[in-house]
């Protein structure tokens, strides 16, 4: 989302007559656009403010410096009282502020702005691309579809940073996403907090019809599926995107396993773009652990979802978030989470040690699990999942599979890198002609989380 928002914000700056300047060093304009999720990334983002001040302002006094995003949102004009050297604070609801904030500042109109005010419609405001600025941006784009999230976990910070759910109308995502198309876009990764709760609460798309009967499903009617027969919203949204001639993928990014319906099970069966790969941020493996994060499954639903999805797509790539060291978390509850990562056998999955967010209820729950203990259960997780992930990766080896290529890798440029449908990494020797084609190539061997595969005898 935060790359997302900084490249519409880049691109918004670019339209007013700003230029992207190459390093910070010579940069006039510098903000920050920052994260709340985590301590650590809150730290970050002020150490490297203070450096920005120290190095680059003090020699330049004229350069602007800002906050932009989710900290900016939480923490407002304490930001400046801490950091005298920062001229602006804008909050999540006003990115598309930035330009005529910085006129201001730039103009000595106003010398400080704090912006942190909820704006209605704020959610429709993300829309720029910048498609030029790098290869592979050119083939596949981010469109943001909502904003915020009413689920209330009681760890995260998202709500209080992001605020309640707003989505965008259907025609104004489509049209986007055309747009993108029409500008040599292949793929298209639909973004938001919670997409699977896309149009059911606040924002202009609020209310999308959910009457609409879903055709009957294309799956094998000896698989024991229950056929969906209302569309949630974000499935018809799924629909609309998918009638877009010249897209050839689509993806979503973040659902919540509350809202992956049968309805949506059967769009991957039923809409060829729609790749085979989901995001199931599963968190604990303990519905004791799950309840006091109220998370709203349990962990016998969250493995019926995925059993239902590898019935409709048995190639499907499955990644998962998972939180060790909750506050009350047991070594029977974290040995349910290990059973639960063993049962699944994910594909990869991102592991956090809780970390405490203020105002956030899990804060100030009893039993907040040690440092150490998050620590080695961590890596013990980690240990496990990777171990899996790699079997799962070598299982590649001398399979065809298709991707989407993305253009030279950042790495070594002599060699390209695409995305299966299921999301893995391929790289292969390649050059300017395989940019943006779907094509098929053999795997031959794996890296760290990494496939290499040889095109030569496909069709090139
Ligand atoms: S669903 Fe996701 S964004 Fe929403 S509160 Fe829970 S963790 Fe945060």
């Amino acid at each position: 989302m935060n790359e997302r928002d900084s490249e519409a914000v880049a691109a918004q700056l670019v339209a007013k007559g700003y230029t992207l300047a190459p390093s910070e060093k010579n940069a006039d304009v510098i903000l920050l656009n920052t994260c709340s999720v985590r301590d650590f990334a809150e730290k970050k983002a002020i150490g490297k403010m203070q450096n920005l001040a120290a190095d680059v302002r003090k020699n330049r006094p004229e350069v602007v410096l800002g906050f932009l995003g989710c900290m900016a949102q939480s923490r407002g004009r304490e930001l400046i009282d801490k950091l005298p050297d920062v001229d602006l604070v804008l909050g999540t609801q006003k990115f598309h502020r930035a330009a005529e904030c910085l006129d201001e500042i730039i103009t000595g109109a106003r010398e400080k702005i704090v912006d942190v005010a909820e704006e209605e419609n704020s959610e429709a405001t993300i829309r720029e691309h910048l498609l030029n600025g790098s290869a592979k941006t050119s083939v596949s784009a981010f469109v943001s579809i909502m904003q915020g999230c009413n689920q209330r976990c009681t760890f995260c910070i998202v709500p209080f940073t992001r605020g309640e759910e707003r989505s965008r109308t259907i025609p104004d995502i489509v049209a986007e996403c055309r747009e993108l198309v029409s500008r040599g876009v292949k793929e298209i990764t639909l973004l938001g907090q919670i997409v699977t709760s896309y149009g059911r609460r606040g924002g202009s798309g609020r209310g999308t019809k959910v009457e609409s009967r879903a055709p009957a499903p294309l799956l094998p009617s000896t698989l024991d599926l229950r056929p969906s027969t209302i569309k949630s919203p974000f499935v018809q949204l799924l629909d609309a995107v998918h009638e877009i001639d010249g897209l050839e993928r689509i993806r979503f990014t973040s659902p919540h396993p509350k809202g992956y319906g049968d309805d949506l099970i059967d769009a991957y069966a039923r809409l060829p773009k729609l790749v085979e790969s989901a995001h199931l941020p599963v968190q604990s493996g303990s519905d004791r652990v799950l309840k006091l994060m109220h998370r709203g499954y349990a962990r016998k639903r969250f493995l019926g979802i995925i059993e239902k999805l590898r019935r409709a797509k048995p190639d499907i790539g499955i990644t998962t978030d998972i939180i060790v060291g909750f506050p009350g978390e047991t070594e029977t509850d974290f040995e349910e989470t290990l059973s639960l990562a063993r049962e699944v056998e994910f594909d990869n999955a991102y592991i956090f040690k809780y970390s405490q967010r203020r105002d956030t209820p899990a804060a100030e729950m009893p039993d907040q699990v040690p440092q150490k203990v998050r620590e080695d259960r961590n890596r013990r997780l980690l240990e496990l999942v990777n171990g899996i992930a790699a079997r799962k990766y070598d299982a590649f080896i001398g399979r065809q599979v298709q991707i989407l290529v993305e253009g030279p890798s950042r790495k070594n440029p002599a060699r390209y890198t695409g995305r299966t449908r299921c999301n893995r990494i391929v790289l292969f020797d390649g050059g300017a002609r395989h940019q943006g084609r779907l094509m098929d190539v053999k795997i031959t061997r794996t890296g760290s989380f990494t496939l290499y595969g040889d095109p030569a005898i496909m069709n090139l």
